[in-house]
């Protein structure tokens, strides 16, 4: 038996917030499992299957949704996202800790979730841009999207932003080191949270 059940980061925030390099190197560092969501958006040239997502078509991801394979799913961009039971509850149970990089729909449908496990688990930040001004350049400054794609995401993060705050921890990007140090700072606090210890 692991001695107390692992935690479910889950985090959000606009594209360009840099939330996902902050998840990765969680991961890379091995502190938390990356949680891989399934999409039916084309890879993008250096994506690797499986590891960035599992790409899925429109039919195999509808074959999940009829299996219910997914803690939660949703449209973000117009393409089809979600996460995957298998990628989270095993590994919770184990006492492994999950860092998920999801939308603020599939946050909402988490904290709504009723499986007590998932609720003790859940801790959830919202990584905001420094300004509107830095968010828009790091967008630009991507290169890997057309500009139309450029445009939609800005007007999608602007509406995204507006839910930070129903998360319960808010991280406003500095600095790239600054972010990660307080990243981690948060998942080693709540490993020593008493109620996990002993429930
Ligand atoms: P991208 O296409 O840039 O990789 O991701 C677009 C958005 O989809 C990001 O905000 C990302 O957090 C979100 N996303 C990625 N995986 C999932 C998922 O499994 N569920 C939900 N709801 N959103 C996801």
């Amino acid at each position: 038996m692991p001695s107390r059940s692992g935690i479910l980061y889950l985090v959000s925030g606009p594209s360009g917030s840099g939330k996902t390099t902050l998840c990765r190197r969680l991961a890379d560092e091995g502190e938390a499992r990356y949680s891989t969501s399934c999409t039916t958006r084309p890879a993008r040239p250096g994506e690797k299957d499986g590891y960035d997502y599992h790409f899925l078509s429109q039919d195999e991801f509808a074959e999940k949704i009829r299996q219910s394979a997914f803690l939660e799913y949703a449209t973000v961009h117009g393409n089809s996202y979600g996460t995957l039971l298998s990628e989270v509850t095993e590994h919770l149970a184990n006492g492994v800790d999950v860092v998920m990089d999801i939308d603020v729909q599939g946050a909402k449908h988490v904290r709504n979730c009723t499986d007590p496990r998932i609720r003790t688990a859940l801790v959830d930040l919202f990584v905001m841009p420094p300004s509107e001004e830095e968010l828009r350049s790091r967008l630009t400054g991507r290169q890997t999207d057309a500009p139309e794609v450029i445009a939609l995401r800005m007007k999608n993060a602007l509406a995204e932003m507006e839910h930070w705050p129903s998360y319960q921890f808010r991280l406003l990007s500095d600095s790239r080191e600054y972010d990660y140090a307080r990243f981690k700072s948060l998942l080693l606090a709540e490993r020593m949270r008493v109620s996990r210890l002993i429930s």
